[in-house]
């Protein structure tokens, strides 16, 4: 496209944009650290779950002080159900990150957002257009196939992308006078919505397209394939035994690693059932494995199936008794806490952390679902 054609094609995303703007809670914020918190919730997270977690979540946390100084346990509860908990960690530590460096707010720039933990080049790229009016891209999955199109490139690398929307930007911008923020932030937002509303994966609406005059891979007839698609991997199903041991009325919990999948999360203790083992063999091995604790299972729960992104797992999930009294860890006392590791009420469950599978496990104990189950 020429500069002029830049221009044009922003100038008519920008007007549709305008009349057909997402109805999306905090495209009203001008905050830069609610823009930031918005913008990674909204990170494989369902508009709808945004929607909904979103306000509970900044009437906790309403400042970046506050987020600061959040006790990380209430923080990733607070984030329960979210997914992906490492950009709950992440918001804290570069929340913390900021605040000690004497900042009172998110750095405007690009190259310094990026030092911050979890800011990676499309929240880098959306919070300082978005909240501060840089020049920058955000390319997202839906903008990245929007600008594929329009541009018909072929191998749409991010760096190609990230080209191609900088030219749409200072088309957007052409005529601004150098004091005003730059449009670049509706102009990323205007590709993100054309991506999600109109210029879909499989069926793109091109015939009610604002930009269907300068879209070379619909002159060219190349829309179906820009992008090119990846070719889908079969997800992983794994075998998961777990145990719910009780002693004294307590529940045996333990913290995972904080790095990692579901990391400084609470969970019962177990592991992945290998090849040869049946659950039940495979949960007493990992409960000694993990805490040197001998166990006997004295009932089943129900199956607990759930999905994460990259695989799939079904939970098998164990009532249990200590089997050899002197391997348990110390217990029930007043700390009731050895490290990572904890004796717990279970009227306390609702205070920790738990990924969504354990949670749809405490739900089926506490409706009684599942066989054998002792009182604690
Ligand atoms: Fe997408 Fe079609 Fe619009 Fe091109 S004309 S941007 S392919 S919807």
């Amino acid at each position: 496209m020429t500069d002029g054609a830049d221009q044009s094609a922003a100038a008519d995303l920008l007007k549709w944009f305008a009349s057909h703007t997402r109805d999306i809670p905090w495209r009203s914020e001008t905050d830069s650290y609610r823009i930031w918190v918005c913008e990674v919730m909204a990170q494989q997270t369902r508009i709808q779950t945004v929607r909904d977690r979103l306000p509970g979540f900044l009437t906790t946390y309403p400042t970046l002080e506050s987020l600061a100084n959040a006790d990380r346990d209430e923080l990733l509860r607070a984030w329960e159900g979210l997914g992906y908990y490492a950009r709950a960690r992440n918001l804290h530590r570069a929340a913390r990150q900021i605040v000690e460096s004497s900042g009172t707010r998110l750095p405007s720039e690009v190259a310094e957002l990026r030092l911050l933990p979890g800011i990676g080049r499309y929240t880098a790229g959306a919070v300082a257009s978005i909240a501060f009016g840089r020049p920058e891209p955000a390319v997202d999955g839906n903008a990245r196939r929007v600008l594929s199109r329009l541009f018909d490139i072929e191998r749409p690398t991010m760096a190609i992308l990230e080209d191609r929307a900088r030219e749409l930007i200072a088309g957007a911008d052409t005529g601004l006078d150098g004091d005003r923020p730059s449009r670049a932030g509706l102009l990323n937002q205007a590709l993100m919505d054309l991506g999600g509303a109109v210029c879909t994966p499989r069926s793109p609406g091109c015939d009610t397209c604002p930009i269907e005059s300068h879209c070379l891979a619909f002159e060219r007839g190349t829309v179906a394939e820009r992008p090119p698609r990846k070719p889908r991997k079969p997800i992983p199903h794994h075998d998961i035994a777990v145990a719910m041991i009780r002693l004294n009325g307590r529940l045996f919990i333990q913290r995972r690693p904080e790095e990692g999948l579901l990391g400084g999360l609470w969970e019962f203790p177990g592991g992945k059932v290998e090849p040869g083992e049946s659950p039940e063999q495979a949960v007493i091995r990992e409960v000694v494995e993990e805490t040197g604790m001998h166990i006997r299972l004295v009932g089943a729960l129900d199956l607990v199936d759930h999905a994460y992104s990259h695989f799939r797992i079904t939970l098998h999930a164990f009532h249990a008794e200590i089997e050899t009294p002197s391997t348990v860890i110390e217990l029930c006392d007043e700390s009731q806490t050895v490290g990572s590791k904890r004796w717990i009420l279970p009227e306390e469950l609702d205070a920790y952390a738990f990924p969504t599978a354990n949670r749809k496990l405490l739900a089926g104990l506490v409706s009684g679902a599942g066989a054998a189950s002792p009182e604690v």
